[in-house]
């Protein structure tokens, strides 16, 4: 039996960010209700024990995301890793992830954070330009930004992250140049650098669709995907999946489970689960927590369940694990599946390596420099 992660999600925000679709309600000024939270995650804690996951294997990763985790006082991650350690062992070593916006951080929050026994901090900087931060209606400025990492390495946690993004409207090749060296300046273990893409419902796609702001073109997206990817390669920085970069060995363990299509429990109001049902007629059951914050305090968290059959899971499996660098192996799908990789999509696969977008490496299958650039059009061929 393979070990889990637990994903933590902190619904809150101080306000909403114009291209964000991720789950959070906007706080303001005011406290978000950690004690009422910690109380309802116990409780969806309880019902993850009553469906039988209690005792079956370790946690190997946590991970807070959010909405904005920073906003909680130490006590409350302090809080649930207790209430987690009570029904589950731990892993030696287990990873325990943050992420912090710098709008909210001051220097003793990230040393609490270190002492409660968090190891990695994920800092969410996006640009360190002022103008492009302004475009995306981010509360901190670039010095804020630059203070918040300065503060995280000198609490010293083993790992701290810098998050960027790419593609911003306005953003020059130039200044992405820069971005990349001033995240050099520090001394980061990992770097995740997401192109900007909108989703129908935010506000900066209204915007777009309203020719208020433009986008950049597809071209433009992906010569800046290259920038990054050649400056970090440069001074020896690992891809190890198509938005994130780490030094040998710092990856984040809580992402790779994901994308390996291992196993993790979801907690909080739009957090997912995907548990595997060996002895079951489907392969796993995901469930999904209803995103509403007011539901999910007053009551026990109501949950859709979706059952993933044989045949679904394989197609997850491949188009997850084809966003690593190191690809899919074979003989996992088949320990999985119990069904050979090219039975099933030799196919596709031939179709893809003979495009120049996919190649074999012995007992692994990846995507190429050019099937990176292009690479929902690959995954859609496993669909
Ligand atoms: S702070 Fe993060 S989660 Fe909150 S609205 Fe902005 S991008 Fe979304």
């Amino acid at each position: 039996m393979e070990n889990f992660g637990v994903y933590i999600h902190v619904p809150f925000c101080v306000r909403k960010c114009p291209y964000c679709d991720f789950y959070s309600i906007a706080v303001g000024d005011e406290a978000p209700p950690w004690r009422e939270y910690l109380v309802a995650l116990r409780r969806q804690l309880d019902l993850c024990v009553f469906a039988g996951l209690s005792g079956r294997r370790m946690i190997e990763s946590i991970y807070f995301g959010g909405g904005t985790p920073s906003l909680m006082p130490p006590e409350f991650f302090g809080g649930v890793l207790k209430e987690l350690a009570l029904r589950f062992p731990f892993a030696g070593g287990a990873e325990v992830s943050f992420e912090a916006n710098p709008a909210t951080v001051r220097k003793d929050w990230f040393c609490e954070m270190k002492e409660i026994g968090a190891t990695r901090a994920s800092i969410g900087v996006q640009s360190f330009d002022d103008d492009l931060l302004g475009k995306l209606g981010r509360l901190h400025g670039a010095v804020q930004a630059m203070q918040a990492i300065a503060e995280a390495e000198d609490a010293g946690l083993c790992d701290v992250g810098i998050d960027l993004m790419y593609a911003i409207p306005g953003e020059t090749e130039a200044r992405l140049e820069d971005d990349i060296k001033t995240a050099m300046t520090f001394q980061p273990s990992h770097i995740s650098a997401y192109q900007l893409t909108l989703e129908e419902g935010t506000v900066m796609k209204a915007m777009v669709d309203k020719a208020e702001m433009h986008m950049l073109s597809d071209e433009e997206a992906i010569r800046q995907m290259r920038i990054v990817e050649r400056m970090l390669r440069r001074v020896g920085w690992k891809r190890y999946e198509i938005s994130n970069y780490a030094k040998e060995g710092r990856e984040c363990r809580h992402n790779v489970n994901y994308w390996r299509y291992g196993e993790y429990i979801g907690l909080g109001p739009a957090a997912t689960s995907f548990i595997r049902e060996p002895s079951g007629e489907n392969f796993a059951r995901r469930m999904i927590v209803d995103p509403d914050v007011a539901s999910y305090l007053s009551d026990a968290a109501r949950l859709e369940i979706e059952d993933i059959g044989k045949r679904t899971a394989m197609t997850e499996f491949s188009f997850m694990g084809l966003r690593m660098m190191d690809g899919i192996s074979e003989s996992r799908f088949k320990a999985l599946f119990g069904a050979d990789f090219d039975d099933v999509y030799g196919e596709a696969v031939q179709e893809l390596v003979q495009g120049g977008m996919l190649a074999r490496d012995g007992d692994r299958i990846g995507l190429t420099p050019r099937g990176i650039e292009i690479s929902n059009s690959v995954f859609e061929k496993f669909v």
